[in-house]
């Protein structure tokens, strides 16, 4: 089959008969046409065209190694540096699609699958671990160009060190095995996109303690005992004047509940093995594949954050202002720090042993550990420049009524009349202080891990130090 359109991704999901919970209800019908559903999937949907479209001829596909079809490039294990090139280029022409504001559009996770591929000598040799059924199943995925949500993090009911001397009833675990496959029971924190996809693909989180909870696999969306619970939506309506970007980008959070899930043997990528959990990140190459596509996209959503604030600057005409200046060269900063970062990760990348081609992960972590930080500020910054017009924002409906003419004339700006100065400023409040910009905060903190001990980890896994200099200068005689 190989890299699939938009058609075809909406044709799969709409035969899905997934448990997905929306305001206390089972969700019936084509989850497609679903007021909270149907504008991410329509974006999703222009993205997987964009694979396909002549224009980008050889630019988002690759050509697979077993069956000679076109293939989704996010699912390329680079090799060469050349590939983590093209690699980078894919995804920001999918990230310039949404202005970075979906961080799950199917590159996220088909990467992740990609670096778990790369990562199967984590589990030869292992008890319980099945490296072959990881590696074929990366295979029908990317021949199929499957889409994934994921759920990696347990629920937050006791955050302690130690929490897991408290019997356990609530996290997902395997409480049984049969002949079929794993019995799974519990929940998984969240879902992003849980319901939209496929697959989901389940794994324990960095740092699991008890066997029952180390496991790995991936089950179809709609597999029996799955239920996606999902949040409110944040879309505040459809109209793209209201609402421009949760009416596209709302990529939804689900709190994910298995009753009894059966998982069949041939999904199990590995069970009751903590080494082999902990190894498949720690060792693996999960962290630089993925972050090199995280900072790939959120290069492109600080671009977004600059041309807003600029465009600010223009319509109020305070650019003569020092402070207004400085502001902006605070994102400049950001982004520019992040391009050199991603690029120095990709210019010290080393293949492995087995050829394949590992961007450097410290020039990434610091990178995304960094945005978790500048994010909030980059709101901040909009916020601090737009002042009350983020406030002055009647919707469209008031500029069909019998002032709009009074609306287009008062609200004008340096360059927009009124009704173009309000949509632009309408954007910037939807991103970055309406219920889905807040959410786009939080989830650049957090999405990829605490900030917290992410920072720990850069200590702890820092490699480079001046510390022979000391000791030089500290022993040399004058
Ligand atoms: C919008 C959004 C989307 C997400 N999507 C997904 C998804 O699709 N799939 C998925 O699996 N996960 C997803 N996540 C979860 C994400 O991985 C977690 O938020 C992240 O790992 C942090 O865990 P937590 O939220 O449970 O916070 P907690 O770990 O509960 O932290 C809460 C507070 O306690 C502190 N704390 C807790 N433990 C420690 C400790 N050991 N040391 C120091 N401080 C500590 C933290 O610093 C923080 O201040 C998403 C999160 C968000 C916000």
């Amino acid at each position: 089959m190989g890299a699939i359109s938009g058609k075809e991704y909406k044709r799969r999901l709409g035969k899905l008969k997934s448990n997905v919970w929306v305001d206390g209800k089972k969700l019936e019908g084509n989850i497609c046409a679903h007021p909270y559903f149907r504008g991410v999937i329509q974006s999703q949907s222009e993205l997987y065209d964009l694979q396909v479209d002549p224009e980008f001829d050889g630019a988002m596909t690759f050509r697979s190694p077993t069956t000679g079809s076109d293939v989704g490039l996010s699912y390329l294990i680079p090799q060469t540096k050349e590939d983590l090139e093209k690699r980078r280029k894919m995804i920001q022409c999918w990230a310039r699609h949404t202005g970075g504001l979906m961080g799950r559009s199917p590159d996220y996770m088909n990467t992740v699958l990609a670096s778990f591929a790369a990562s199967v000598d984590q589990l030869e040799g292992e008890p319980n671990a099945f490296p072959e059924r990881l590696l074929r199943f990366y295979e029908f995925a990317r021949e199929n160009d499957l889409s994934f949500t994921h759920t990696f993090v347990n629920p937050q009911n006791n955050r302690s060190t130690l929490a897991f001397l408290e019997e356990d009833d609530k996290n997902a675990r395997i409480v049984k095995k049969t002949k079929e496959g794993l019995v799974i029971r519990g929940a998984k924190l969240l879902a992003t996109q849980g319901g939209i996809t496929d697959e989901i693909l389940v794994f324990s989180a960095p740092g699991v303690k008890e066997k029952e909870h180390a496991y790995g696999f991936s089950i179809p969306t709609d597999t029996k005992g799955v239920h996606f619970v999902a949040r409110q939506s944040f879309v505040q309506d459809d109209s793209s004047f209201n609402s421009p970007l949760s009416s596209r980008f709302e990529e939804m959070d689900s709190v994910v509940i298995f009753k009894d899930v059966v998982v069949p043997w041939d999904r199990v990528f590995f069970f009751e093995n903590i080494r082999a959990a902990t190894n498949l990140y720690i060792k693996g190459k999960f962290v630089p594949f993925a972050l090199h596509q995280i900072t790939s996209r959120q290069v492109i959503k600080s671009e977004l954050f600059l041309e807003v604030a600029q465009k600010i600057i223009d319509e109020l005409n305070i650019e003569e202002y020092q402070h207004v200046q400085s502001k902006l060269v605070e994102i400049v900063k950001g982004l520019e720090t992040m391009k050199a970062l991603l690029a120095y990760s990709e210019q010290k990348a080393e293949a492995d042993e087995h050829g394949i081609m590992v961007p450097s992960r410290q020039p990434l972590l610091v990178s995304i550990n960094q945005f978790q930080d500048l994010y909030p500020r980059f709101a901040e910054i909009v916020q601090l420049l737009g002042a009350s017009g983020l406030m002055t924002i009647p919707t469209e409906a008031a500029f069909g009524s019998s002032l709009g003419d009074d609306l287009k004339h008062y609200l004008q700006s340096c360059n927009r009349n009124g009704k173009e100065k309000v949509a632009l400023f309408r954007l910037a409040w939807d991103l970055t202080m309406s219920s889905f910009g807040s959410r786009q905060t939080l989830y650049e903190r957090f999405f990829f891990g605490d900030p917290i001990r992410l920072s720990q980890m850069i200590y702890q896994t820092y490699e480079e130090s001046s510390i022979s200099l000391v000791e030089k200068l500290l022993n040399e005689k004058s």
